[in-house]
């Protein structure tokens, strides 16, 4: 009775041995029950037909994994007319039909899965004497029943990324509760409007400070008042210090504002520029000259940073000392003397643009001298370019400005998006394989 209390196991099971092997608690129990319901019929059973073994999972017992041979019958059902003839005695809540492990172990499972993860919460439940899998939590927690939305008063709106950089959706938080209610498949305004519009109720919209989630927001939610959520204003007003400091750091470093003025004209002026090589996968358009101004103030404030580490570093001072003073880390530190010279930032990964499928053929024809924008444009939006003719010409700005783009032969009359590392590999060996033979 005692080990019962203590596995706290349900009424009408009597434990009959407990051992230990292989690190496992083996509990075996046996059925007591006289008389049961009928799963159909719901009319009592007391003829019993048979008795088999079930093997159950349950919650570990001081952190050795548990498991429950529980020897249950099968009964008939009396009622003639009922359809069926004979059933297993149910032992639900504690363990539902045809599972392999009880409800507990199953909840527990989830509780852990809900706070930590799958990867996470798989190296938990090993350490408590659990045996699943990440894969088996996920599963666990998919299972639960998705809450269905209520009435929202204050909506935040923000994108996340399935895939970072390249695959986008939007994240749906009630502003009172701080509960995520919902996630759609991409950032579209007009996904974001359909879904508000569902929610006449709506009379606040937190969202970040771009045009989509706006426009999103007047055409679902015209009743909503909107407002630019706390993260994006902090993260705006950041940007903008740092720009500013990093404009001015002349000026606080000697309080001498004409060296100020000539050293930014010295940035925003760069003095003959060597000629670059791009290849036309990464061929992007020049940025416009507000985005190269800040570039360049960035750098400008990196460039004295790497001055100041220089000048402490001849002065005697360790890595971690220097880390300290100028505010970096110890690793920037070290990556920056394994370079050995000033670390310029590097190329930002280029984006995906309707332009790149024709990037091959327009460049072809600025090789054989047709450098106007306008009839570049006309031709590619003869052959389906439907992006806008302003695109064009930013792509030609650096061709203009000495960047030589190179072109490969193979990739001459491939459009981009067909470009697959893949095929290419298989090519590749292919010809290898028929050059052997
Ligand atoms: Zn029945």
């Amino acid at each position: 009775m005692e080990v019962k209390l203590l596995l706290s196991l349900p009424e009408g099971f009597e434990v009959t041995n407990i051992e230990r092997t292989d690190g496992i608690l083996t509990i075996s129990a046996v059925s007591t029950q006289k008389s049961v319901c009928c799963p159909l019929c719901s009319s009592a059973a007391t003829r019993i037909h048979s008795s088999y073994t079930r093997t159950l999972a349950d919650l570990p017992c001081a952190g050795q994994q548990v498991r429950l041979l529980l020897q249950v019958h099968t009964f008939f059902c009396q009622v003639a007319t009922c359809a069926r003839k004979i059933f297993v005695e149910r032992i639900a809540p504690f363990i539902e039909p045809w599972a392999r492990v009880t409800t507990r172990l199953h909840q527990m499972v989830q509780v852990i899965g809900l706070a930590t993860g799958g990867m996470l919460g798989a190296r938990v439940t090993d350490r408590l004497g659990i045996q699943t899998c990440w894969m088996t939590i996920i599963r666990r927690i998919m299972a639960l029943p998705t809450a269905s939305v209520e009435e929202v008063a204050e909506l935040g709106i923000d994108d996340f990324s399935f895939r970072r950089g390249r695959k986008f959706g939007t994240i749906l938080v009630d502003m009172q509760s701080h509960q995520v209610i919902d996630l759609l498949p991409d950032r579209k305004k007009e996904t974001a409007a359909a879904w508000m519009s569902t929610h006449p109720e709506i009379d606040l919209v937190s969202r970040d400070r771009g045009g989509d989630y706006a426009a999103g927001a007047r055409e679902g939610a015209p009743q909503a008042t909107q407002i630019a959520d706390r993260f994006h204003m902090y993260k705006n007003l950041v940007e903008a210090v740092e720009l500013t400091l990093a404009r001015c750091r002349a000026e606080i470093r000697n309080g001498a504002f004409h060296a100020l003025a000539e050293e930014e004209r010295e940035m925003v002026e760069p003095q003959s520029l060597p000629t670059e090589f791009v290849s036309v996968e990464n061929w992007k358009p020049a940025p416009d000259a507000c985005t190269e101004r800040e570039r360049l103030s960035r750098r400008a404030e990196r460039h004295d940073r790497y001055t100041q580490v220089m000048a402490l570093r001849a002065q005697g001072f360790g890595n971690a000392e220097i880390a300290r003073r100028v505010g970096l880390t110890a690793r920037t530190l070290q990556n920056w003397q394994k370079k050995g010279s000033f670390p310029e930032a590097g190329r930002r990964r280029k984006r995906p643009s309707r332009f790149d499928p024709y990037a091959s053929y327009v460049l072809s024809r600025w090789e054989q001298g047709c450098q106007n924008g306008s009839q570049l444009y006309r031709e590619i939006k003869e052959q389906g370019y439907t992006g806008q003719e302003r695109q064009v010409h930013r792509f030609l700005l650096p061709l203009r400005k000495n960047v030589r783009i190179i072109q490969k032969a193979q990739s001459a009359h491939l459009p981009l998006q067909d470009f697959s590392a893949h095929q290419e590999k298989m090519k590749r060996r292919w010809c290898m394989y028929m050059g052997r033979r």
